[in-house]
């Protein structure tokens, strides 16, 4: 379903239609100027936070929609209404922050500003400390709109003074009737994908249809090769090619170590090859597989967020030290 609300077609997930609602009732009877709107496992928060802007910046009178005919809508809708900001955390740093503050007062009195960042928690730490000084004595009619991936990273000084939104993911069986609509792969097919990508419906439809998903069926015969002969280096060469076969073989040891433990089906994430997973159980040692598993972790984490590191280096590491 497209959001209508809009005179540019910009896509728009039914989902999110709720939780719309509720921020927008929300700013109608609350007075604040700031808000963070996080959610870990994908974009769309960057899309509600769009529509939101285009809410405030609005001159009608509606509750809920953007009415897309006043002079302010028509300007959102061609990205030329002036006092919409909307920056990445690549782009920003202390000097842009001063103009936008100079700007903003400028005009204090006047117009609706929208400060809309995106990606706060990759900020430094001295554009927080800019960015808390403006949010903390906000010139009059400004908004602050604040999107993030990642909560826990965000300093408490800007949480504390901004209104701190968790979007919720969808249900997953309502999620696998939405990707139904686009893809005619099997539920079950469909079910693994979102529990991989945490729930989140966009992120499970790239997985679908990238190349990544073909690896994956690499990935799981070299694994089972690897495990009958007892010898994990056989995965250096696919796990080298890309972090997220890494991320993968995280899932898949997971499952095999939650049905060595004889875990219910329901907290799988592999469903769609949890007999190939069962065949090889028996060669399987759970104290070796959870070894693997926190090596694995440490691996993706170092990955992630270190650089200069010999990722062969390290991934052998890993597949030996189990
Ligand atoms: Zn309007």
């Amino acid at each position: 379903m497209a959001y209508e609300n809009n005179i540019n077609n910009y896509i728009w997930y039914p989902w999110l239609n709720e939780q719309y609602k509720e921020i927008i009732n929300f700013y109608n009877k609350k007075k604040f100027n700031a808000i963070i709107i996080y959610n870990q496992v994908d974009n769309s928060n960057n899309l509600l936070c769009y529509a939101i802007s285009r809410k405030l910046i609005c001159q009608s009178n509606n509750y809920y929609k953007s009415c897309n005919i006043c002079s302010n809508c028509i300007l959102m809708a061609n990205n030329n209404y002036p006092y919409y900001y909307k920056l990445h955390y690549s782009t920003l740093n202390i000097q842009k922050i001063r103009d936008i503050i100079t700007d903003v007062n400028k005009f204090s009195f006047k117009y609706i500003k929208i400060i809309y960042i995106i990606n706060i928690e990759k900020l430094t730490y001295s554009i927080i400390s800019a960015l808390l000084k403006i949010i903390e004595y906000p010139p009059s009619m400004t908004y602050f709109i604040l999107s993030c991936n990642n909560i826990s990273i965000i300093p408490l000084t800007i949480k504390s003074r901004c209104i701190c939104w968790n979007m919720k993911i969808p249900n997953e069986n309502y999620s696998i009737k939405w990707l139904q609509n686009i893809i005619h792969d099997k539920e079950i097919i469909i079910r693994t994908s979102l529990r991989i990508c945490n729930g989140s419906p966009i992120n499970a439809l790239l997985l679908l249809k990238s190349n990544l998903w073909n690896n994956r069926h690499v990935l799981i015969n070299t694994l089972n090769n690897a495990l009958l002969k007892n010898n994990m280096v056989l995965l250096l060469p696919i796990l080298n090619t890309n972090n997220k076969l890494i991320y993968l073989l995280i899932t898949l040891i997971s499952d095999t170590i939650k049905l060595l433990k004889n875990t219910n089906k329901l907290f799988l994430i592999n469903l769609d090859i949890i007999d190939v997973i069962k065949k090889s159980l028996h060669k399987n040692n759970i104290y070796k597989m959870y070894k693997l598993w926190n090596n694995l972790i440490n691996c993706w984490y170092f990955l992630n967020q270190k650089n200069n590191i010999n990722r062969e280096l390290l991934i052998l590491h890993c597949l030996i030290n189990w």
